[in-house]
C-alpha cells in the first residue's frame, strides 16, 4: 500500500561562521580560511584545523583550481579539485568541461541553493 500526500516545508538557514564563505560562494568569489596557530589554508574552510587549533582568518584565493578525480552521474559532473592557494581539495559542480579539461575557475551559483560550481579554463585564457 502507497499513501500519497504533499508535503510543503518553509525554512530558514543560518550559515553562522560559514556565512562569510557562503556568501563568496554566491559571488563566486573562493573565500578560505587560514589557521593562525599553523598557517595551513582550507577551502572548503575547515573551522577546527587538523592542528586542533580554532583560531584563523579569513582570505580570498584566486579561485582557480585544479582537477584531480571526475565522475558523471545522472544529477551532473562532479569533481574533486584542488584550489590554488589551499592545502585540502574540495567537491565540486563542474560546469561545461570537455573530457580532457582538467583546470577550472569558480563561478557563481544561484542564490537560493549554494553550492560550488567550477567552469572550465581555456588555456591562454587566464
Ligand atoms: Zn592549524
Amino acid at each position: 500500500m502507497i499513501i500519497k500526500q504533499k508535503l510543503d516545508l518553509n525554512y530558514t538557514l543560518s550559515f553562522g561562521k560559514m556565512t562569510r564563505w557562503v556568501s563568496g560562494l554566491l559571488e563566486g568569489k573562493a573565500i578560505a580560511l587560514k589557521c593562525s596557530q599553523c598557517e595551513k589554508s582550507s577551502f572548503p574552510p575547515q573551522r577546527i584545523c587538523d592542528c586542533s587549533s580554532s583560531k584563523n582568518e579569513w582570505f580570498e584565493l584566486s579561485g582557480k583550481a585544479n582537477i584531480l578525480v571526475k565522475t558523471s552521474g545522472v544529477d551532473g559532473d562532479f569533481a574533486i579539485a584542488k584550489f590554488e592557494g589551499s592545502d585540502n581539495s574540495a567537491v565540486v559542480r563542474l560546469k561545461g568541461f570537455k573530457i580532457d579539461e582538467m583546470n577550472g575557475k569558480i563561478s557563481s551559483c544561484d542564490p537560493s541553493k549554494p553550492s560550488l560550481n567550477l567552469i572550465p579554463i581555456k588555456s591562454g585564457n587566464e
